[in-house]
């Protein structure tokens, strides 16, 4: 089951909900709104390891490839 991160519009809370089905209701934790905003999940790309091919990306220092301090 794919975790989904949303964006709350009316509060601005950001939360992370475990979607089963195809058109779930989600609700807003804080503020109960329905006025929220779906963002795309990191879960797949946190979790596999993309070797890195171009240069520019990535670093010796660390493993991460989309670290900020890298760039
Ligand atoms: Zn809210």
């Amino acid at each position: 089951m794919p975790i989904y991160e949303y964006k709350c519009e009316e509060c601005n809370e950001d939360f992370e909900k475990l979607v089963s089905g195809t058109n779930p209701e989600v609700l807003c934790p804080k503020c109960n709104s329905k006025n929220i905003k779906k963002k795309f999940s990191l879960f797949g790309m946190s979790g596999v390891e993309h070797p890195v091919t171009s240069s520019g990306s990535g670093c010796s220092s660390c493993k991460a490839s989309t670290c900020k301090s890298c760039r």
